[in-house]
């Protein structure tokens, strides 16, 4: 009743821009997708503006090889990456949002459009599994990014939500923080391992976080993937800077 009557006395604002949010009858669609997926109304409030702002890439580009700085005897060269949105207009505002303003809203707007896109370009396998968050980052944030983009993702493909398969061994630094590829790399290596309660063999995987920059994070956990004897895996980002210059850290 309370929060009704401030509706009326408040008009809801975009959560991402503070203006207006007058784009509510065009997030009925996703309303609806929200309420199936999480058996509750999404809070989520946006403008027209900000609403057309959120563009996918063409089908056809939005496949990239996991890294931006492929190197010798990488035991997996060719591990693929979709990547449905450029980190511009739109989502280079949601990324920040979702990250240091804790808007786990967007983390799901943006997991509910990946998941989407995947099941209208006929992605399919047996499970999602989202690269997992530090314990303590787990503490400050309340959620992990990643898995609000596998949750929805394994909804709309019907499959298998693995939320616990990916464990961290150990803490790593945040990537954003490191200068070169060869930092981010030595900072992942080996950073994760399949959890004993599941037997992955055989099974064809989508990995997903919320953004891929140079890919080592994605890359070091498709490879624990492979490891514990996965037949095949995709990784799957929401966004990502390969093709526009964007000096933001993630
Ligand atoms: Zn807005």
């Amino acid at each position: 009743m309370l929060t009704e009557i401030a509706a009326v006395i408040l008009p809801p604002v975009c959560d991402i821009c503070g203006r207006l949010a007058d784009a509510d009858r065009r997030m009925e669609g996703y309303r609806a997708v929200y309420r199936k997926l999480y058996g509750t109304d999404t809070m989520l409030h946006i403008c027209g503006k900000c609403l057309s702002e959120l563009c996918p890439l063409e089908n056809d580009k939005r496949w990239f090889v996991c890294l931006s700085e492929p190197f010798d005897n990488d035991p997996i060269p060719a591990q693929r990456l979709y990547m449905p949105f450029p980190y511009a207009q739109l989502a280079s505002r949601m990324v920040p949002a979702v990250k240091f303003r804790g808007k786990k809203e967007l983390a799901r707007l943006a997991g509910i459009m990946t998941g989407a896109l995947m099941a209208e370009d006929g992605i399919t396998a047996d499970i999602v599994v989202p690269v997992p968050l530090a314990p303590e980052r787990y503490k400050e944030r309340g959620f992990n990014q990643a898995a609000e983009i596998a949750f929805p993702s394994a909804g709309l493909l019907g499959t298998a939500y693995g939320g616990d398969i990916l464990v961290r061994n150990r803490v790593t630094g945040r990537q954003s923080e490191l200068r070169n590829g060869t930092e981010r790399f030595d900072n992942v290596r080996n950073a994760f391992s399949v959890s004993d309660a599941w037997d992955i063999s055989g099974l064809s995987i989508i990995l997903t976080d919320d953004v891929a920059t140079t890919g080592f994070t994605m890359h070091e956990a498709a490879l624990a993937l492979y490891k514990a004897g996965a037949d095949s895996v995709l990784c799957a980002a929401f966004a990502g800077n390969r093709l526009v210059k964007n000096a933001e850290p993630f």
